[in-house]
C-alpha cells in the first residue's frame, strides 16, 4: 500500500516521539509513532497496521484512483443527494445601517412581491422530485424579519407541499437578530424554524458603531436580550467581523455571553470572520459574512487563529475542519433573489452575468460563469489541499480579481493556519460538524 497523496505530518511539541499525521481528505487525525513512520515510508508495515492507516486515509491502494476518486466528489455528492437547499432574498429592506454595508443605493423600499412568492414555491415543487427527502430553505435579506407575511405565507405552502409526500422541511433565517423576540420565535419555530444566525460585531461599543439602527441608536442591547430569549427556542448561530483594528477586543463579546448566563450549551456555533472590503460596485446582502471568505492577509490569518483559540477556550463551539463544499458545484442550490432571478451564492446577488435562471424558467447552465470545476488543472490536481479547498471562493476571486477564470488559491493560508487548526481541533474535541 501507498501513502495517500492528501496527508500534512505535523510534529508536536508534547509527544517528541510521535508524528501527527492529517489527511486532508478525511480529516482524520493520527499519531504515529516515528519508527512506525518509518516502517510506512519502507513499506515494512504489518497487514494489521495497515488496515487501520488505511481507515484513517493515511494507505490507499492505488494513487491514481484516489485522485480519481476525489475528482469524482462533487459528481457523487450531487448523485447522492437527496436534499434541495435554497436561499430566499425576501427583501432589499433594513433597520440597520451597517457601516460596511454595500446593498447602497439598491437598499429600500424593495421587497418580494407575492407573485414571486407564488413562482418561488412552484420552483420548489417542481425540484421536490421523487428521490428528494429534504428541503432546507433559509430567509434572507436585507432583514428578513420585514417581511413577516411573506416567512409565514411561504412556510405554511412549503409544509403543506412536503407533508404530502412525508419530506422533512426546515426553515433557517439570517437576520440582524434586532426583530427576533420570544414571540416572532415561537410562532416561526412552530413553522418549522430551526436554526438563526445572528451577527454580532464584537462587544456592545464596536457592534453600535458598525451596526446601529437607521436612526443612530445602538443595537447591541435589544439582540442580546433577543438571543437570551429565544437560545432556548432554537439554535443560534453567532457570527461577527472583524478589522485589523478591532478584533482583540471581540473575546469581551464572549465574556459579556458568559457573564449574561449564554454558556456554551446555550449557543449552537460562533464563528468571526473579516469585513470584506469590496469596491462600491459590489451590492451585497447585509449579513453575508460567510467563513468561506477568509482573506490570506497575514493579519486576518493571525486574527482568525487568535478569535478561535479564543472562542474554543471558553467552551463555545466553532466548526472543525472540513472538506470544502461550495454550493457553486451543487446541482440543488439555489439563491432566488426577491425578483425571481436566481444565483448560485448570495455574494454574486444582483452581478450581471451570474444570473442562474430564474423561478419561472428554471435553472440554467451557469458552470462557466461561476468556475464550475476551476480546480480541474494541472497545479490543484497535484496539490495535497484539493479536498480542503476545490479551488476555493469564487466570490472572493471575482472581488480580487473581477473574473472568475483561475482559482482562489488558498496554499499561503493551508501553509500558515492548517497545523495550528488541526491542533485546536485535538485540543478542544472540535469536529467539523455538531
Ligand atoms: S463562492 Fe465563496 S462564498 Fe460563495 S458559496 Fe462558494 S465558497 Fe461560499
Ligand atoms: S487553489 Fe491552490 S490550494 Fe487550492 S487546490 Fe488549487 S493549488 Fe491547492
Amino acid at each position: 500500500m501507498l501513502l495517500s497523496r492528501y496527508l500534512k505530518v505535523f510534529t508536536t511539541a508534547e509527544n517528541k516521539e510521535h508524528l501527527l499525521v492529517f489527511s486532508t481528505r478525511s480529516c482524520s487525525k493520527t499519531l504515529i509513532r516515528k519508527e512506525k513512520w518509518d516502517e510506512i515510508e519502507r513499506r515494512t508495515l504489518s497487514s494489521e497496521n495497515k488496515a487501520a492507516l488505511e481507515k484513517a486515509g493515511i494507505l490507499v491502494n492505488d494513487r491514481e484512483e484516489e485522485k480519481r476518486t476525489v475528482c469524482d466528489t462533487f459528481k457523487e455528492l450531487n448523485r447522492r443527494s437527496t436534499s434541495v437547499d435554497i436561499i430566499v432574498v425576501l427583501n432589499l429592506d433594513c433597520n440597520f445601517a451597517c457601516k460596511y454595508c454595500y446593498e447602497g443605493a439598491m437598499k429600500g423600499n424593495i421587497y418580494m412581491n407575492e407573485g414571486t412568492a407564488a413562482a418561488l414555491i412552484d420552483f420548489i415543487r417542481k425540484r421536490l422530485d421523487h428521490d428528494k427527502r429534504a428541503l432546507h430553505l433559509d430567509f434572507y435579506g436585507g432583514e428578513p424579519l420585514l417581511s413577516p407575511d411573506l416567512i409565514r405565507y411561504i412556510s405554511t405552502q412549503l409544509n403543506r407541499l412536503t407533508k404530502e409526500d412525508n419530506i422533512s422541511c426546515t426553515f433557517g433565517l439570517v437576520t440582524n437578530g434586532s426583530l427576533f423576540n420570544r414571540r416572532t420565535a415561537e410562532e416561526l419555530v412552530g413553522m418549522g424554524l430551526k436554526t438563526v444566525k445572528i451577527t454580532l460585531d464584537g462587544p456592545a461599543n464596536i457592534h453600535n458603531k458598525n451596526r446601529p439602527f437607521r436612526s443612530g441608536a445602538g443595537s447591541f442591547d435589544i439582540i442580546l436580550k433577543n438571543i437570551k430569549e429565544t437560545c432556548n427556542l432554537v439554535k443560534i448561530a453567532i457570527g461577527g467581523n472583524f478589522e485589523k483594528e478591532n478584533y482583540r477586543d471581540f473575546p469581551l463579546l464572549l465574556d459579556r455571553f458568559l457573564d449574561e448566563g449564554l454558556t456554551p450549551e446555550k449557543i449552537a456555533q460562533i464563528k468571526f470572520d473579516t469585513v470584506i472590503k469590496r469596491p462600491e460596485r459590489f451590492l451585497l446582502p447585509t449579513d453575508f459574512n460567510e467563513g468561506c471568505m477568509s482573506l490570506d492577509e497575514e493579519w486576518v490569518m493571525e486574527a482568525s487563529l487568535f478569535l478561535r483559540e479564543e472562542i474554543l477556550k471558553r467552551g463555545f463551539y466553532t466548526p472543525g475542519i472540513k472538506p470544502a463544499f461550495c454550493s457553486v458545484e451543487s446541482l440543488n442550490s439555489y439563491v432566488a433573489n426577491y425578483d425571481g432571478v436566481l444565483y448560485k451564492c448570495p455574494g454574486f446577488l444582483g452581478i450581471e452575468g451570474f444570473e442562474a435562471g430564474d423561478l419561472e424558467n428554471g435553472p440554467k447552465n451557469c458552470s462557466l460563469s461561476y468556475g464550475t470545476e476551476i480546480w480541474n488543472n494541472d497545479e490543484c490536481l497535484e496539490c495535497e489541499y484539493l479536498p480542503l479547498c476545490f479551488g476555493g471562493c469564487r466570490f472572493v476571486k471575482y472581488v480580487r480579481d473581477g473574473k472568475v477564470n483561475l482559482p482562489d488559491c488558498r496554499r499561503k493560508y493551508f501553509d500558515t493556519c492548517l497545523e495550528t487548526l488541526v491542533k485546536q481541533d485535538i485540543k478542544y474535541g472540535i469536529k467539523a460538524e455538531r
